[in-house]
């Protein structure tokens, strides 16, 4: 897996809780969109208080290691909102907020400031038959959204709900003819997630669901019960749907709980992806639910 290295070229404030930061450099000619709407990379940040200073990991198979002796990289993940391989460019909105890495980084970005980057991934997957979709997301769902909105064929019915802090947080989106877009207050950090409520709300039991896709992405607790509702109330198949959890509330201290689990329930939870048999959606539930019992 290559990893690029990128520069800041551009910040431009979008609204209170969100900046688009655009990125170029040498490598980014290199950068090989999919075209999946949804494409996601991993960034590389700096591992110390000099924003100048990166400790790129380097390939390996798959994956990445930190060469040693090196400072490890602090590794977070987020959407292409655009990529303009002919300008060598490609734009990353990133939600503000105070904890972590990527947030504060985002805050002070100024042109120059490198980060390095890996190839892109892409999950939304709308089957070819696609006559109607749901979408439904918090803030950092809202570059992905965006970006499918502009690639929806115009015959597509598409109802998208989002959760944004306040109002201030709303944004113009790409313009489509069939679309309805619905902005809803709370969640974010900032209160309690109704993702789960909203996406129950637009896809009810019995809903007809022909020719349809669900997409939704948001805080990861508030979306186990999603993923419950569209795979074991409603019984879709897993093409019909897909649902990723993009960020974690109090991520430090959930760690600390999950490590301080005993080592045979570590084992019982980690043993639960061996099954080769299993659907990935109901394994998940599966863990989710053995999550949430544990009380994390
Ligand atoms: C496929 C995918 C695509 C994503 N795309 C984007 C994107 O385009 N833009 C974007 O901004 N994010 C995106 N995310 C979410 C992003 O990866 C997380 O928000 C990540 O945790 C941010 O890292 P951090 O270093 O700022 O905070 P972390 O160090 O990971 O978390 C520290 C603490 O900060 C808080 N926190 C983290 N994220 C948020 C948040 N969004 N709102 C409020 N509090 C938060 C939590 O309390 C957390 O415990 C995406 C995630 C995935 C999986």
């Amino acid at each position: 897996m290559t990893i690029y290295r990128a520069t800041v070229s551009r910040v431009r404030p979008l609204t209170d809780t969100m900046v688009r930061i655009t990125f170029a450099g040498d490598d980014v000619p290199a950068f090989v969109s999919t075209g999946v709407d949804d494409e996601y990379v991993r960034l590389f940040f700096p591992h110390g208080a000099d924003r100048r200073e990166l400790s790129l990991p380097v390939s390996s198979g798959s994956g990445w290691e930190t060469p040693e002796g090196r400072p490890t990289a602090p590794v977070r993940t987020f959407t292409v909102r655009a990529a303009r391989p002919e300008a060598a460019e490609i734009d990353i909105d990133f939600v503000l907020h105070d904890d972590g890495i990527a947030g504060p980084w985002a805050a002070a970005a100024r042109p120059g400031d490198p980060l390095g980057l890996n190839a892109p991934t892409g999950l939304y997957d709308p089957p070819a038959d696609l006559a109607r979709q749901f979408l439904v997301c918090d803030l950092t769902g809202l570059p992905a959204l965006a970006r499918i909105l502009e690639n929806t064929p115009q015959g597509v019915v598409t109802r998208a709900v989002v959760e944004v802090p306040d109002e201030r947080s709303v944004q113009p989106l790409p313009a489509h003819p069939r679309a309805k877009v619905t902005w809803t207050y709370g969640g974010n950090g900032h209160g309690p997630s109704r993702l789960a409520e909203l996406v129950t709300a637009a896809v009810p039991p019995h809903a007809e669901l022909a020719g349809t896709y669900i997409w939704v992405a948001g805080e990861t607790t508030a979306l186990r019960s999603v993923r419950k509702h569209l795979r074991k109330t409603l019984a879709l198949p897993t093409e019909r749907f897909k649902v990723v959890g993009y960020w974690a509330p109090g991520g430090e201290s959930w760690s600390a709980r999950y490590k301080a689990l005993p080592a045979d329930v570590k084992a019982e939870l980690a043993a639960l992806w061996d099954d080769p048999q299993g659907d990935l959606e109901d394994v998940t539930i599966t863990y989710e639910e053995q999550l949430t019992r544990l009380g994390l």
